[in-house]
């Protein structure tokens, strides 16, 4: 194309800070356009092994699909059912309902894969941001110009900090205790209880649910799966400092991660299993071997474009579990801004498209999780 039929969003150098699910969404979503990403991720060691479930949306599905990235089949469970359980563990409700289920791990490793290794940079922390020149500075001291500077730092971005300042997570005054268990090391009578159903246990201001995933080594066969629980719960009296203090005395903001809860806090919260969940969800409980606790919050940015930055996924709003949507609503964050790009002439014009589109559904998906989960909870607010 000659220079003059060039339009100012052809061919973009795109900055992407942080490199989870919706980094590496943009990342390739913008890649196919033909612009030129690359990510820059602050872990230095894999992200792979920490995740455990999630709710595999049909845009999700369909992203993997389309680019050839996976077949999702191949990647996912599925049930049929949605089961609520009484107290003694009888069913008490059922119906139909299809659900896909993948882990986590799972689809950040076919997304990872799929985008080249010699643009996405690990251990590299972005600490500042200069929004009308798109500008990234790094903990290193250096820093990189681009057309478009992504971020994608999750619920806790600095660069939303920076941009923002006093917007952040507010915490909804319950937590999500969580696990995966082996299928293999569940009794059969327990795992078929679970077998092709999405299993709920509604009790007072606590809700249970559990899924099976993929194993840790991709089977989705029976026997081959783990079972994926979240339990949501209030603190009931206790001190969450004391709870999100993991086991080397770190005092954690958001999450405890598996493997690192204190044996006096785990230990409380199974005595509370089985008093209070149904005798089977107990089971699982008991016999998850690295239980993890996370705080539930909820973020809202008042605008997801400041110049020539955009804020992506989590950075910009993050919707209770409830809704299943935080890893459906990077895909969508990452495909409407190709789109919005591909249909615009100019840069600003794409941004604003895309900022007003985005900013609208993220706000509308956050009180839709506030109200999900402070009914479920019976949270008066
Ligand atoms: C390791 C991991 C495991 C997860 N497991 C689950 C799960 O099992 N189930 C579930 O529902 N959700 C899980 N999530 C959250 C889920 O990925 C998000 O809710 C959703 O997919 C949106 O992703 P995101 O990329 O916007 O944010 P996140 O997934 O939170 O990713 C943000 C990324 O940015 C990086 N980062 C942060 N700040 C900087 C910076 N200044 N410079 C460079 N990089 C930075 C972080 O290290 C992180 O990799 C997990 C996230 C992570 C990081």
């Amino acid at each position: 194309m000659s220079r003059r039929g060039r339009r100012s969003t052809d061919s973009l150098s795109v900055t992407v800070s942080g490199g989870s699910m919706g980094g590496l969404f943009a990342a390739l979503a913008l890649e196919e356009a033909g612009h030129e990403p690359t990510v820059y991720e602050r872990s230095t060691g894999d992200l792979r092994g920490r995740g455990a479930g999630i709710v595999a949306q049909e845009n999700v599905r369909r992203f993997l699909e389309r680019r050839d990235i996976a077949d999702p089949e191949a990647i996912t469970t599925a049930s049929s059912e949605r089961r609520f359980l009484a107290r003694d563990g009888d069913v008490e409700t059922s119906r139909p309902d299809s659900m896909v289920f993948a882990s986590w791990d799972a689809v950040y490793r076919r997304l990872r894969d799929a985008f080249p290794d010699d643009r996405y940079r690990m251990g590299r922390e972005v600490v500042g941001v200069d929004p009308g020149t798109a500008t990234a500075e790094f903990a290193d001291g250096t820093d990189r110009d681009a057309d478009l500077l992504v971020v994608a730092e999750g619920g806790q971005s600095a660069t939303r900090r920076q941009l923002f300042p006093g917007v952040g997570p507010e915490f909804a005054s319950y937590v999500a205790w969580r696990g995966v268990i082996d299928e293999s090391d569940l009794a059969s009578d327990v795992a078929d209880r679970f077998d092709d159903a999405f299993v709920f246990f509604q009790g007072p201001r606590l809700l249970m649910l559990a899924y099976f995933i993929p194993g840790d080594d991709g089977g989705t066969a029976p026997g081959e799966r783990r079972l994926n629980w979240v339990w949501y719960d209030t603190l009931e009296g206790r001190d969450r400092s004391a709870v999100f203090t993991d086991a080397t005395g770190t005092v954690r903001e958001i999450t405890v991660p598996p493997g690192s809860l204190r044996g006096p806090v785990w230990d409380r919260q199974l005595e509370r299993a089985r008093d209070v969940l149904p005798p089977v969800f107990a089971t699982v409980v008991e016999a998850t071997p690295a239980p993890f606790v996370q705080a539930i919050f909820d973020l809202t940015s008042p605008e997801m474009v400041v110049d020539r930055v955009c804020l992506l996924g989590d950075a910009a709003f993050v919707a209770r579990p409830h809704t299943a949507a935080g890893t459906a609503k990077a895909a969508g964050d990452a495909v409407a801004l190709e789109r919005d790009l591909e249909r615009r002439d100019s840069l600003e014009s794409a941004l604003s498209t895309w900022n007003d589109a985005r900013t609208e559904y993220g706000e509308r998906l956050v009180a839709r999780g506030r109200r999900m989960g402070d009914e479920r909870l019976n949270l008066a607010r």
